[in-house]
C-alpha cells in the first residue's frame, strides 16, 4: 500500500491531457504531496476501473470525455451543480467511504471569463453554441450571473430547445437551430460545440457579434481554434480559448480534494508561454 495520496484523470482518449501537468504544478505550489496520473479508460470499463482505483486507496478522480455521465451515475451523492448538469467531472472519496460527485466545469468557465478576463456576464446578451455535455454544465453558473438573455443554438435544434426548457426557471433562456440566429446580436458568444476539435466552425451569420463583443471557445489547442479566428475576424474585443477554463476547473477540483486553493495565474501563464502561436495571434 503506497502512502502517497493518489488522484487520476480517466478519459478516452487521454494521451494529450494537460491535467497531470496542471495538478503537478498545483501540488508543487501548495506543497501538497500527491500523485496524479492520466489513465486511458473506455466507457465500458469505467465502473470497474473506478471501483478498483478507490478500493486500492485512490482519493479522487477527474473524468473527461466520454465518461462524465457515467461518473454522475457512479457517485453515491452529488453537489447541486452536478445534479443540475447531469454530468460529473470530479469524484472525491469522503471520510465515510462514500464517493461525492461534483461538476467544476461551469464555475471554471465563469471564473476565467469574469475574474481572469474581466468579461461582464451580468446584463449581457449571451449565445451558447452547442447543446452537449459541456453546455449543460455551464448553463446554471452563467445564469447565476444574471445575463440579460441567453440563447442556446445547436446543429440539432431540438436538443437546444429541450435543454433551454430545462433551465427556464433559472432565467431568460431559449433554444434554437443555427438558422434561428439570423438578425440577432450578442455581447458574448461561447462555443461549446466540439466542432473546433476537427477544425470546423458552426454556420454563423455575419453581424452576430455586437460591437465591443467577446468570443470564447471552450476547446483549446496550441494554435487558435477556428472559432477564436472567427471571433477576431468579426472584431471581437477578446477572442479566447478554453485553456483558462481547464486550469480553473482543475483548481476547483484540487480545492475539493485537498482543501487548499492553488493560485491559477502562474499556471495559466506557464501553459500559455508554451503556446507561442497563441501569443502571436493575440498581438
Ligand atoms: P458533446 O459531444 O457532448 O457535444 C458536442 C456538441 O457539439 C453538440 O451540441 C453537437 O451538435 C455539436 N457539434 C459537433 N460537431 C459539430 C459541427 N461540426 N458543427 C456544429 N456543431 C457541432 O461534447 P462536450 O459538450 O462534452 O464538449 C464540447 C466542447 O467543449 C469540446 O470541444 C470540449 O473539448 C470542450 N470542453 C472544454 C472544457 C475546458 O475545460 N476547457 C471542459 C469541457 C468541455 P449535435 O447535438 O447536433 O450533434
Amino acid at each position: 500500500m503506497t502512502l502517497i495520496d493518489r488522484y487520476a484523470v480517466f478519459g478516452h482518449p487521454i494521451k494529450h491531457s494537460k491535467s497531470p501537468r496542471i495538478h503537478g504544478l498545483f501540488a508543487e505550489q501548495t506543497e501538497q504531496v500527491l500523485e496524479y496520473t492520466a489513465q486511458d479508460v473506455p466507457a465500458e470499463q469505467f465502473s470497474n476501473r473506478a471501483e478498483k482505483f478507490f478500493a486500492e486507496g485512490g482519493k479522487g478522480l477527474n473524468c473527461t470525455v466520454p465518461l462524465k455521465e457515467l461518473a454522475w451515475s457512479y457517485a453515491d451523492y452529488r453537489t447541486e451543480r452536478a445534479q443540475i448538469s447531469k454530468a460529473v467531472n470530479t469524484l472525491a472519496l469522503q471520510a465515510d467511504g462514500a464517493i461525492l460527485g461534483d461538476n467544476t466545469d461551469g464555475i471554471g468557465l465563469v471564473t476565467d471569463l469574469v475574474t481572469n478576463h474581466a468579461i461582464r456576464l451580468s446584463g449581457s446578451r449571451i449565445l451558447v453554441l452547442g447543446a452537449g455535455g459541456a453546455s449543460r454544465g455551464i448553463l446554471a453558473p452563467i445564469l447565476e450571473q444574471s445575463p440579460h438573455s441567453l440563447v442556446i443554438a445547436n446543429r440539432t435544434a431540438d436538443k437546444a430547445i429541450k435543454l433551454a426548457a430545462e433551465f427556464h426557471a433559472n432565467g431568460s433562456v431559449i433554444g434554437c437551430g443555427f438558422d434561428g440566429l439570423e438578425s440577432r446580436q450578442f455581447d458574448l458568444i461561447l462555443n461549446a460545440t466540439s466542432a473546433s476539435l476537427s477544425g470546423q466552425l458552426p454556420p454563423l451569420p455575419t453581424g452576430l457579434l455586437a460591437e465591443e463583443g467577446c468570443c470564447y471557445d471552450l476547446a483549446y489547442g496550441n494554435e487558435p481554434t477556428a472559432f477564436v479566428r472567427w471571433g477576431l475576424e468579426n472584431h471581437a474585443v477578446k477572442s479566447l480559448d478554453g485553456l483558462g477554463m481547464l486550469v480553473e476547473q482543475a483548481a476547483e477540483a484540487f480545492f475539493i480534494w485537498r482543501g487548499v486553493r492553488p493560485r491559477t495565474q502562474p499556471v495559466i501563464a506557464l501553459l500559455n508561454a508554451e503556446r507561442p502561436l497563441i501569443a502571436d495571434y493575440r498581438k
